[in-house]
């Protein structure tokens, strides 16, 4: 079956790989569509990946169950989470496998088949596209959901998001949909264009003004009530704290280092709240549901779709910023 290998140094090829086979709690799925993810592109730029490939979002049909899968058959329309837990400890038994120190991580999902535990699934209802299911079994509307439940004050109802990539698009859209003002921070001005689509109040574009001098003009001069670092970088870590009103509550969704950060000036002395958010939680696939179900258009965050034969395009296209979420389909 054809697999995708990343070749490193901004190259991505097609190559010839057996099919997988399950162990006994696993199953492998035929791949309807497939994300790419911010995360991939790591590797996609440096050294590429040794061993099948970083693809982690995905959906598709059951085609072989492992010797003790009881929970699914083949046939059944699927979405999966990347990470999987022992399924008996008592964070998976509260449907939180990423907080499980066993948790197992699956990928190699740009491919015809993949394999994955079947604890891992979500069974996909028929009114569920393909589009939509990667997106909330997948982290694409996963982590925009995640860290909508990390929001600390009722009464929040600015919201500053910095980095318009698929991350920051994806809060933009929720956050919009649940009534909040929302503004988008971002050096793409077509990513800009994006977020205003998608529901964005107001967008701002470091290149053309001084968005910390935006953002408080916009909120009568005292700062967005929250503000979500979506682009893992120092700079608009430190901004986020900048933009942030008295009070105020920041959630990291983007991975980075170390950040000098002022405990006194950034924390205490303002009452700012920091918070981490990770990935999505395997039980939080109903609460995403339901979202779409009352109209939340969650493929609307899909804006560009390849074959599987055009993989080098679409990361190309992906990591120069042109796309908001990309993904593969194999029809
Ligand atoms: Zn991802
Ligand atoms: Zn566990």
């Amino acid at each position: 079956m054809k697999s995708v290998k990343l070749c490193g140094h901004g190259v991505a090829a097609i190559a010839e790989v057996p099919e997988p086979t399950p162990q006994p709690h696993e199953v492998v799925i035929q791949t309807a569509i497939s994300a790419l993810c911010g995360s991939e592109l790591h590797g996609y730029r440096n050294d590429g990946s040794a061993k099948g490939n970083s693809g982690h979002e995905a959906a598709g049909v059951v085609l072989r169950v492992g010797t003790a899968v009881t929970t699914l058959q083949p046939g059944q329309r699927v979405g999966v989470s990347a990470i999987a837990g022992c399924g008996v400890c008592g964070y998976c038994a509260r449907g939180q496998s990423t907080w499980c120190t066993k948790r197992r991580f699956y990928g190699s999902m740009h491919a015809e088949q993949f394999v994955v535990a079947a604890t891992a699934c979500h069974v996909l209802p028929d009114e569920v596209d393909w589009k939509t299911g990667v997106l909330i079994s997948g982290d694409g509307l996963g982590v925009p959901f995640h860290t909508s439940t990390k929001i600390i004050r009722p009464d929040t109802t600015t919201i500053a998001v910095f980095g318009a990539g698929p991350v920051g698009l994806g809060n933009v859209l929720l956050q919009a949909f649940l009534g909040k003002k929302v503004i988008a921070v971002d050096v793409s001005a077509p990513r800009l264009e994006l977020a205003a689509r998608l529901g964005a109040a107001a967008t701002f574009n470091p290149n053309d003004t001084d968005v910390i001098a935006a953002i408080r003009d916009y909120t009568g001069g005292v700062g967005a009530d929250l503000c979500i670092e979506a682009a893992g970088r120092p700079e608009t870590a430190l901004n986020c704290f900048a933009a942030v009103k008295t009070g105020g509550q920041v959630i990291f969704n983007g991975e980075q280092g170390a950040v000098n950060l002022s405990i006194s000036e950034q924390f205490i002395r303002r009452d700012i709240t920091a918070t981490g958010s990770w990935f999505y939680h395997y039980a939080e696939f109903h609460d995403m549901l339901r979202l779409f179900r009352s109209g939340l258009p969650v493929a609307s965050l899909i804006t560009d779709v390849y074959s599987l034969d055009d993989v080098n395009t679409a990361f190309a296209d992906f990591a120069a910023g042109k796309t908001g979420k990309a993904v593969i389909s194999y029809g």
